[in-house]
């Protein structure tokens, strides 16, 4: 099977992060199985969805990783014009959920993998493919705490993410947060007798606001992103019954998106900071009000130094001299920082094509990642 046959395949698991993944990974490790690969599967608790991780070639040191996740981003409220959960082929582009984002390099990964069976390969080939990846690296959590405890760990990490196979070094991290406000309900012809959980909200937000001012024109900046400082940002607020009725609940959600030099837990604690100060004015008045702060998810940044070997590793299976960085999130971040494997971000497809509507990926880019797994496959035949 070429990489087409199998991304085509792996296409039609409509594999949606609230849907399970059992069926694509049991699918993965059938190929592979055949590959003589050595698997395992790491399975949620319900066992309704699994990371699998898998060697080819020998078992008793070190290789590279190609790392991949199988879930993809939902398809509801967008227009698409043919089968999301099909692969239709069109003027050299490959159409599905997933293509580009990121089915796409798995697919060239499984076919190398098929590839490397009949090889002898004097350093290892792993992958690593995770499930709920598109809801804040979540999935993949369980695997690293698997890898953690192995005898060795991967000497370099490739995550397929679409980079439209350039190198990335680095991206941000995410924190993301809920802010429960509690006030004091009363009628709205008293309100001054009352605390308005929704003005607590608000004075929280500006806040907020005021940091994002401060962390641009103060903190580290860094041109190589598209948004060179880090960024914080409101994205959802919740509260109030009625017009009539002071409220006494009110909550938001706010994400810190990090560059690596700066710390998300200082900008939360400069946030906290002001909840406190907010408090201690109100308190004698109203002894039950409250501010929560809560962290819903995070993962780190991801910030590989240019002179880390497996830089100009994968600099020279692809043939280039460059590197960039990138705006989205990747579970990079998790190899590097919880693992200490170098990692770097390289994969076909544009992020331009990624959780739209008629997402495609070119046969072009495919065709590329091909040839870069296979000059790694040569790589690893001669050894590391
Ligand atoms: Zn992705």
């Amino acid at each position: 099977m070429n990489t087409r046959d199998i991304l085509r395949d792996l296409i039609s698991f409509p594999t949606v992060s609230r849907n399970p993944n059992r069926d694509l990974i049991d699918y993965c490790a059938a190929l592979l199985n055949q590959a003589g690969a050595e698997i395992s599967i790491v399975e949620d608790k319900k066992e309704e969805k699994a990371n699998l991780y898998a060697t080819i070639g020998p078992r008793d040191r070190p290789g590279v990783l190609l790392s991949g996740h199988t879930d993809v981003v939902p398809i509801d409220g967008q227009d698409w014009t043919v089968p999301a959960f099909e692969m239709t082929e069109q003027n050299g582009k490959l159409y599905g959920r997933g293509t580009t984002d990121m089915k796409g390099f798995v697919a060239s990964a499984l076919h190398a993998a098929c590839r490397a069976s009949a090889m002898e390969l004097a350093t290892p080939l792993h992958l690593a493919f995770s499930y709920d990846e598109e809801i804040g690296c979540v999935g993949v959590r369980s695997l690293i705490d698997v890898l953690a405890k192995a005898p060795f760990r991967p000497l370099f990490c490739i995550v397929g993410e679409p980079t439209s196979l350039a190198v990335a070094t680095g991206h941000k991290g995410k924190t993301a947060c809920h802010v429960s406000c509690k006030g004091h309900e009363a009628h709205s012809s008293v309100a001054p007798d009352a605390l308005n959980a929704i003005h607590l909200a608000c004075d929280m937000i500006s806040f907020i606001r005021n940091l994002q001012d401060e962390v641009c024109e103060n903190h580290s900046h860094d041109q190589a992103y598209d948004i060179p400082y880090t960024t914080l940002h409101v994205g959802n607020i919740q509260g109030g019954v009625a017009l009539n009725i002071v409220p006494g609940q009110a909550g938001f959600d706010f994400e810190i998106r990090n560059l690596p030099e700066d710390n998300p837990d200082q900008l939360l604690a400069r946030i906290a900071g002001k909840a406190d100060e907010l408090l201690a004015n109100v308190k004698p008045r109203f002894p039950d009000a409250a501010i929560n702060m809560a962290v819903t998810n995070r993962y780190p940044a991801l910030s590989t130094p240019e002179d880390e070997s497996v830089v100009s590793f994968v600099k020279s299976l692809r043939g280039t001299n460059d590197t960039i960085k990138v705006a989205f999130g990747t579970e990079g971040g998790l190899f590097s920082s919880e693992l200490a494997i170098p990692t770097v971000v390289c994969g076909p497809g544009s992020m331009e094509q990624g959780h739209k509507p008629d997402e495609f990926i070119t046969l072009d880019q495919l065709e590329m990642c091909d040839e870069m797994l296979e000059t790694l496959l040569g790589r690893l035949q001669t050894g590391l």
